[in-house]
């Protein structure tokens, strides 16, 4: 009666870890395609690509230093005051505070 117990339990770790085997793995069609387009991607662009820094190409959004505290950020998240670009509506009200 208790080897019964302990072949139930058994299986249902083997089971158990069949199971999380499965959820862990993706089938082997869709790894494959991520795998070619991570290859493709950046390892491709990397080592030749130059190092943009400070000027902005058509591919890297272009960035913008704050007025106020001098961070860069994303162009498209600048808030513009009087020709100056400032990273947060915060900084433009207290730039022009001063
Ligand atoms: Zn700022």
């Amino acid at each position: 009666m208790r080897m019964l117990m302990w072949l139930g339990l058994a299986i249902l770790v083997y089971l158990a870890i069949r199971k999380s085997i499965r959820t862990n793995k993706p089938p082997a069609n869709s790894a494959q395609s991520d795998a070619s387009q991570w290859s493709d991607g950046p390892f491709g662009q990397a080592p030749g690509a130059p190092h943009h820094a400070g000027t902005p190409s058509g591919q890297a959004e272009a960035m913008l230093a704050c007025d106020h505290c001098q961070i860069y950020f994303p162009a498209s998240e600048a808030v513009t005051r009087s020709a100056k670009h400032y990273c947060s509506q915060e900084h433009a009200d207290a730039a022009n505070k001063n």
